[in-house]
């Protein structure tokens, strides 16, 4: 049997592959089984930062097997305080919490939401506010908060304590808050999953206002936002908030699994030993990898991303073909006439790939993607988009 049958006899029927099979890459090339070459403008999910098999990241992750791979959270160990440290010094966060996982992250931030809220305001106050058509991950708890309810369809029972406001609606937030007891508000800045659209600057700024009066815990879920994607260090920082807790996963690492809870002042004490853990949770291996990717993420990157990020929505807004582009820095997604499945075949057959989210075609390209790179596989996209 060949790999694809091999996998679609034993791997459990959760994905619809595409019919590649990817063998190496460097950089933001990658190649399949026969040699073909393609642009990688997905990233993994967000994911390859720095792109596939980068040297610097290669060389922080090797260096780090060769001294201790895992060693548990019962001792200290180098990487992981230093990622911590970064962190904090990046945003003007106070304490970090490792896992392996954006649900786990975002899981970690509820626990933290509601056992603040529980200690100040008693037991019953637990609800969470999250957004309708929000994505905050695929356990029983992150799927009650995620805002679509097509992900909820015979898993139920989930998680009870959540409730789902429509981005933009103040009116319908502070209503919810008035009638329930609630123990935290989380939002994606930019919606992901739910078709690449960034929060309006109002709305963000009326959340951040009735959370701090109302003494609710704002919880940021960065997990594909974060790490420079959009470009800023942290898609709220474009916001001009300071949230109590942040979530973070997919490109902390470069391409390890990762994931990590940012707790700020109103909740930097909430967790005491035994309260939350994790076995792989700050392993040395993905913490020095992430610790070589954060350094990387500095103002001149971040610049980059920026640049890029106009160059791909003035070539592509108002092309032939499409409807339109939403997102912020290197996340974006573009509204085709076209299925947009259709587009995705077509790029996949000259040799650029990309994703999808919801109805959209979704870029999530490595944040150092050279402009010559990106330059055509961008002309391939628009190309694909405006073909009859
Ligand atoms: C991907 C994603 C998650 C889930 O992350 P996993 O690592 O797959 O658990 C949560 N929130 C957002 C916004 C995401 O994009």
């Amino acid at each position: 049997m060949g790999i694809k049958e091999i996998d679609q006899t034993y791997i459990a029927k959760t994905y619809n592959r595409f019919p590649v099979e990817i063998v190496s890459g460097k950089g933001s090339l990658v190649y399949d089984d026969n040699g073909k070459e393609y642009i990688d403008m997905g990233s993994g999910i967000g994911v390859t930062a720095f792109g596939i098999a980068d040297e610097q990241w290669q060389k922080a992750v090797i260096d780090q097997i060769g001294k201790v791979q895992h060693m548990s959270n019962l001792y200290y160990t180098e990487p992981c305080a230093k990622l911590a440290q970064l962190l904090c010094q990046k945003c003007g966060m106070k304490k970090v919490f490792f896992c392996n996982s954006g649900a786990e992250a975002n899981e970690t931030a509820i626990k933290a939401a509601r056992k603040y809220s529980a200690e100040k305001k008693g037991n019953d106050c637990y609800t969470i506010i999250t957004l309708i058509n929000s994505f905050h991950g695929r356990t029983l708890t992150t799927l009650a908060a995620t805002g679509q309810d097509h992900f909820h369809e015979l898993f139920t029972p989930l998680t009870p304590g959540f409730v789902h406001v429509a981005a933009g609606d103040v009116a319908g937030l502070k209503e919810t808050i008035a009638n329930n007891k609630i123990a935290g508000i989380m939002i994606e800045c930019v919606q992901g999953e739910g078709g690449v659209i960034p929060l309006t600057e109002d709305f963000v700024k009326a959340i951040d206002q009735i959370a701090k009066e109302e003494d609710i815990p704002l919880i940021v879920d960065e997990v594909q936002t974060g790490n420079g994607r959009t470009g800023a260090f942290y898609s709220y920082m474009h916001f001009g908030l300071k949230p109590d807790i942040v979530s973070t996963a997919k490109g902390l690492a470069g391409g390890l699994p990762i994931g990590a809870t940012l707790l700020g002042e109103k909740v930097e004490i909430i967790f005491g030993p035994g309260d939350n853990g994790s076995t792989f949770g700050g392993n040395p291996v993905s913490c020095a990898a992430a610790v070589s990717v954060v350094e990387r993420i500095d103002e001149v990157l971040l610049e980059e991303v920026k640049e890029k990020s106009k160059y791909i929505f003035e070539t592509l807004q108002g092309a032939k073909g499409i409807e339109s582009v939403s997102g912020m820095g290197l996340m974006i997604g573009i509204k085709t006439e076209k299925p947009a499945a259709e587009v995705l075949k077509g790029c996949m057959e000259n040799g650029v790939l990309c994703l999808t989210a919801k109805d959209k075609v979704r870029l999530l390209p490595a944040l150092n993607i050279p402009m010559d790179v990106l330059k055509k596989a961008v002309s391939v996209i628009k190309e694909e988009a405006g073909k009859e």
